[in-house]
């Protein structure tokens, strides 16, 4: 980080997205200011509600100040009593204007830059125990999807089935869902990002299950398509197959090092090959870590490597209006010898009676 720092010409930089402020303080709340100095102690705010907890998880890291004021405000104020001026950067993606004027407007010697995506570069490549985390997260939500997917039966309701989903999950200690579960069958699950409905599963439907699991903070995202009620028909079979070697495809020939556009090339010539380039609208997959959606993007337009380290989501779809669509989605690990799998990759087609 220091060196980081030093390239882009800052002093310091004033992190503000919570994920962030986790990941370089070990702080779980939600309400905190990390400014990370060069040639300082960092200093570290938060409210009264997190006094403990500020105290306990961040320890002596940092000058830890709990403030009944704005925290921005009491910053300014305590790098005001710095004498020499400075450059310090802050977080672009997550400053609102209103405090970017009061950065503007500071009275003291610094100035404030934007910068972007600074602490997320560094988020992108995991470490070990990171990794670990992931993959606990992982696991569980494949042992959920199964208990889950026994009690699966024609007229329920995709609500009802979504909840039996998140009662696993829970069970099996995942701390929260990081995004809305996906519960969408029939026709819905064409919508790549349905949202779960009252609707009854009828027999021979698709039943898309999109969801994700957290673990020590850091999240898992899986999804399965299913048929439920009756043996898939011959187009089912014919467009579950596709997806399904287009995602194998890719998650057994990406290496760290090709571009997010080479590797959604991987998935996504497959399925053009076959005609169905249209109905893949979305990018192969994205980064995961504390959050959901983080650096690096496997998309086609991003011309940036995908570093060593990176763990992303494999998750190529074929979506069809008014029939139904399929998508599969894994998650893994880009290692120095490829990519490892994190999620059971266990993608043959499932019939659920
Ligand atoms: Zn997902
Ligand atoms: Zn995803």
């Amino acid at each position: 980080m220091a060196a980081a720092l030093v390239e882009d010409n800052l002093d310091g930089l004033i992190v503000s997205h919570a994920p962030n402020v986790r990941y370089l303080t070990g702080f779980t709340g939600t309400s905190a200011l990390f400014a990370l100095l060069r040639e300082r102690e960092p200093v570290f705010l938060s409210d009264f509600r997190y006094a403990t907890q500020a105290h306990a998880e961040v320890g002596d890291m940092a000058r830890i100040e709990i403030v009944s004021d704005n925290l921005w405000k009491r910053l300014l104020a305590v790098l005001s009593e710095y004498r020499a001026a400075r450059t310090l950067g802050y977080e672009a993606h997550t400053v609102t204007v209103k405090t970017a004027e009061l950065l503007g407007a500071n009275g003291t010697r610094s100035t404030f830059t934007p910068v972007k995506g600074l602490v997320e570069r560094f988020r992108a490549m995991k470490d070990p125990e990171e990794v670990r985390a992931i993959h606990a997260a992982a696991t569980l939500a494949m042992e959920a999807f199964e208990a889950a997917l026994a009690t699966v039966r024609v007229g329920q309701r995709e609500i009802e089935i979504a909840a039996q989903l998140e009662l696993e999950l829970r069970r099996r200690g995942s701390e929260w869902h990081p995004f809305p579960t996906i519960a969408a069958s029939g026709p819905r699950s064409a919508l790549p990002h349905a949202a779960t409905s009252q609707r009854e599963v009828q027999a021979g439907d698709w039943l898309l299950l999109d969801f994700g699991a957290q673990v020590d903070g850091y999240c898992a995202d899986v999804t399965r398509t299913v048929v439920v009620g009756r043996p898939a028909d011959e187009r089912q079979r014919a467009v579950y197959e596709l997806v399904r070697e287009a995602q194998l495809t890719a998650r057994t020939s990406m290496r760290a090092g090709m571009t997010g556009k080479e590797t959604d090339a991987l998935a996504r010539s497959v399925i053009e090959a076959r005609g169905f380039g249209d109905a893949f609208g979305h990018s192969l997959g994205h980064g995961l870590g504390l959050e959901v959606h983080e650096e690096p993007r496997v998309s086609a337009t991003n011309t940036d490597t995908l570093p060593v380290g990176a763990v992303v989501t494999v998750e190529p779809g074929v979506y069809l209006p008014g029939w139904g669509g399929v998508r599969v989605e894994d998650d893994v690990h880009l290692t120095e010898d490829g990519a490892v799998l994190l999620s059971d990759g266990e993608t043959d087609l499932r019939e659920v009676f």
